[in-house]
């Protein structure tokens, strides 16, 4: 017999890692098609000939950088091994034993994940039938024993987001004494004028803090950086937490060079929500159901169907995530790779005789 584990670990859920067979596109982790740009590439080369020092501890040139892009001051960020960790930092900076975390289903994976590491119950409410966020229930499910809550806006994995109304009537019913994390993971991503920036609630409330990251819009998914915003309170909290040194000399490097060239990522992301429009549209007319999204996803919620789907698609060499019996998630890559999965679409509708 080994040396057993806390009691708990057995009931927290392995990671599954996908697997990557040479020549598939992957469309399942929601990563950039295209790879940093070279500057960043250049960046980090020269980052790595320090590699002998440890970096900066609060990645203070990092945050320069950032505070000037978001118009912050410098106590209002820090910096992570990507934005997951901050999810992490920010759970145990803030929950005890016994405390709740609040999010709903399905989201980000990782927030109950999270919580039930740190010994914390997570409670989650169900999307709505848009696959949205239902915000009023959520509300209305904040018991004494919540602390964070979690909004993932847009959406992973439905893409769906809420607008600034929703929110703002949301935030408005938190108690001051409850941290609400608006996860903008693929903010850039976002083209409706209604889907609100988190920042402008989270510089008007000290409960509300917003994370962000490098890994989609960026393209710097493999390197590792994301950050949060909030106040100076929020950030000295998940800053007390951090693992020491988590986020290396490459990666503080990469973001900062990456920050120099908003312009070009801008650029990138208008293209990929552009593609993203034009994909739904095909996959409507295949017959499938598609909510709107605003993210470099899109959602296809099959039900039953969505294993087997899924592995239909990996046997012509396109992977996507299958989530259980409730749907598949596809990233939006570029257009080469989207006409593999079409064309994986149109099959399986010819396939299945009767379509979608
Ligand atoms: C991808 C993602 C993140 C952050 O990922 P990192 O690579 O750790 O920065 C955070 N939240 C959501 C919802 C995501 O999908």
């Amino acid at each position: 017999m080994g040396v057993p584990t806390r009691a708990d670990l057995a009931g927290i859920p392995d990671y599954i890692i996908p697997g990557r067979p040479p020549g598939a596109v992957l469309l399942n982790s929601n990563e950039s098609s295209l790879p940093p740009l070279p500057a960043v590439v250049e960046a980090v080369a020269r980052a790595a000939a320090q590699g002998h020092r440890y970096p900066q501890w609060f990645s203070e040139d990092l945050v320069a950088w950032l505070t000037a892009e978001l118009e912050v001051p410098e106590s209002w960020v820090a910096i992570g091994c990507g934005s997951v960790s901050l999810c992490q930092q920010l759970i145990q900076a803030y929950c005890a034993l016994g405390d709740e975390v609040l999010c709903a289903w399905r989201s980000f994976e990782a927030y109950p994940v999270f919580a039930r590491v740190a010994g914390v119950h997570a409670r989650t409410v169900a999307l709505d039938s848009g696959h949205r966020h239902d915000l009023a229930a959520m509300a209305d499910a904040v018991s004494p024993a919540t602390r964070v809550v979690f909004v993932c806006n847009p959406n992973n994995p439905t893409g769906t987001a809420v607008d600034a109304r929703e929110l703002r009537d949301f935030v408005e019913r938190i108690p001051d004494d409850v941290l609400v994390v608006l996860d903008e993971a693929y903010r850039e991503f976002v083209t409706d004028p209604d889907v609100p920036d988190g920042l402008l609630l989270a510089r008007e409330r000290g409960n509300v803090a917003v994370l962000r990251t490098f890994s989609k819009a960026y393209g710097l998914a493999g390197i590792r950086v994301g950050y949060c915003v909030g106040s100076p309170a929020v950030v000295s909290a998940v800053n007390k937490v951090a693992v020491p040194f988590a986020v290396s000399r490459l990666a503080q490097a990469a973001a900062a060079a990456a920050l120099a060239h908003t312009a070009e990522v801008s650029e990138r992301c208008r293209a990929v929500a552009a593609e993203r429009e034009h994909l739904r549209d095909r996959l409507l007319a295949a017959g499938l159901s598609v909510p709107a999204s605003q993210a470099n996803f899109l959602w296809l919620p099959l039900g039953d169907r969505s294993a087997d789907f899924a592995g239909f698609c990996a046997d012509r060499g396109v992977l996507v995530r299958c989530f259980g019996n409730e749907g598949v998630r596809v990233t939006v890559g570029v257009r080469e790779e989207n006409d593999v999965f079409v064309r994986a679409v149109q099959d399986y509708a010819s396939d299945a005789g009767a379509g979608f």
